[in-house]
């Protein structure tokens, strides 16, 4: 519980700083802090995360899916690995995200 008050903490950190701005695609090297559990020890730490998707890989985290890796694949298709094997894959709707 108290990992989860963390990541909330963090969550709203990180959207503050984001400003609620649209989701645009970043460039390579845009990125962000987030608050994410360790895969290995489940311990809380920081990683860069492609602005982008930061939000989403946040999100994530807080609902206690552990996030591996995530690129937001820079216009073209990106992904979210999670520690369980599954992975988010990361597309745009044509026009509608610049
Ligand atoms: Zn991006």
């Amino acid at each position: 519980m108290v990992m989860v008050s963390v990541l909330t903490i963090a969550f709203v950190k990180l959207a503050t700083a984001l400003g609620g701005r649209k989701s645009e695609v970043c460039e390579i090297g845009d990125t962000t802090t987030v608050a994410v559990i360790c895969s290995v020890d489940g311990t809380i730490r920081e990683e860069q995360i492609d602005r982008c998707i930061a939000p989403i890989v946040q999100a994530l985290n807080v609902a206690n899916i552990v996030t591996t890796e995530s690129c937001c694949g820079h216009g073209r298709p990106g992904v979210i690995f999670m520690a369980d094997g599954r992975e988010l894959e990361i597309k745009t709707r044509k026009g509608e995200v610049k």
